[in-house]
């Protein structure tokens, strides 16, 4: 577990940087402000870390205006990782009580729930008891349990006519305490990653939908010393492993655009997998200017829906308006967090779950 103390080479790094990476913030692109640049938020730390300025309330602003998207580090020649450092930062706003109150608001409801929606989620998962065996144990994530619960529907039907049979696993039932991390929680956030890993130990392996509990479980879980013995796959790279099991069918007659979510594409790597199933429900699947690992943020990693919920939409807006450009209406994204701010802000778009359940069902017209 690395305390902000330990990220001081990174601050440095782009306190004393002539701002490379400058154009790929989207929270500083939506701003427009310095404060909010890569260079600003990582000075602020640099400052707090070398003892040249308190972490006050205006550095903690700066300190979570970060979706921990990932992009600056594609564009950066030392590979530097601002969002690992800032996230890091942000516990030291927690110990000088200058926290923004909607990063407090969730560690609040976090410690009395378990989850970021102050929701019972174990009767929730009750519901989808499979009545059939199943081969994979399958995690949707928050997210899509509270709010878009007809996704679990969907995938569960999709995956059972690609030959790769899902049952929700009683693990749903708890959060992956990515909100921890992203609050600056690390302490609250490897005792929970833990305990969350020991539940999943009896399972073999576990099929995750939201990238960015994959991201969680995959990637910052052994970065602060634990590894699950389950092996964490998405529900994407399952699904294209089943592809050749698919049902064959003509693709959809329609033109989309493909949203590469941070955690999905930049966490975990995985740019093909969905584009692969994509290329077989749509006929046409255009890619947006900045794509793959380029690719713009939508906004709702790193709390910043709850510490700046404006910023945070207007993010999703320009990104989804980047993807129109190429595809008219709709955006097609595998990350049900991008769909969610997409939605918000104002913008149609699409679960490739969706997606593919669609083309499944579609039948065409007999002459
Ligand atoms: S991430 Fe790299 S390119 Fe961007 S400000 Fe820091 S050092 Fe410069
Ligand atoms: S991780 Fe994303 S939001 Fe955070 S500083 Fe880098 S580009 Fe900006």
């Amino acid at each position: 577990m690395k305390a902000m103390k330990d990220h001081a080479r990174e601050y440095s790094f782009c306190a004393y940087c002539p701002k490379v990476c400058r154009f790929s913030c989207p929270v500083s692109e939506s701003t427009k402000t310095e404060t909010t640049s890569t260079w600003g938020k990582m000075t602020a730390a640099h400052l707090a870390v070398t003892g040249q300025r308190p972490v006050d309330e205006q550095a903690s602003k700066a300190i979570h205006a970060c979706t921990g998207c990932m992009r600056c580090t594609e564009f950066c020649k030392h590979h530097n990782q601002p969002a690992d450092a800032l996230f890091a930062a942000r516990g030291e706003t927690i110990a000088k009580g200058v926290q923004p109150a909607g990063a407090a608001s969730t560690l609040a409801t976090f410690a009395q729930s378990g989850n970021p929606f102050g929701r019972q989620l174990a009767p929730l998962v009750a519901a989808w008891k499979a009545d059939s065996p199943v081969r994979y144990p399958f995690f949707p994530g928050c997210t899509v349990l509270v709010k878009r619960s007809e996704l679990v529907d969907e995938t569960l039907n999709v995956a059972n006519r690609f030959g790769a049979p899902l049952g929700v696993s009683r693990a749903a039932g708890r959060c992956c305490g990515y909100p921890l991390y992203a609050a600056g929680a690390f302490e609250l956030f490897q005792a929970h990653a833990r305990s969350f890993a020991e539940s999943i130990g009896p399972y073999p392996e576990l099929v995750v939908q939201d990238p960015g509990c994959a991201f969680t479980m995959k990637v910052l879980y052994p970065r602060f010393d634990v590894h699950p013995s389950a092996r964490i796959r998405t529900v994407y790279e399952v699904l294209d492993e089943n592809l050749p099991h698919a049902p064959l069918k003509p693709a959809l007659e329609e033109a989309v655009a493909y949203h590469d979510a941070c955690h999905l594409g930049r966490g975990l790597g995985q740019y093909d997998e969905p584009r692969r199933l994509l290329h077989r429900a749509m006929a046409s699947v255009r890619e947006a200017p900045s794509s793959g690992n380029e690719a713009g943020c939508a906004g709702g990693g790193g709390l910043l829906p709850r510490t700046m919920q404006e910023t945070a939409v207007d993010v999703a807006r320009r990104q989804a308006a980047e993807l129109q450009s190429v595809a008219g209406e709709t955006v097609v994204t595998a990350c049900p967090t991008s769909r969610r701010m997409f939605e918000r802000a104002g913008r149609r778009s699409e679960d490739l779950l969706s997606v593919l359940k669609r083309w499944l069902d579609f039948e065409p017209p007999t002459s």
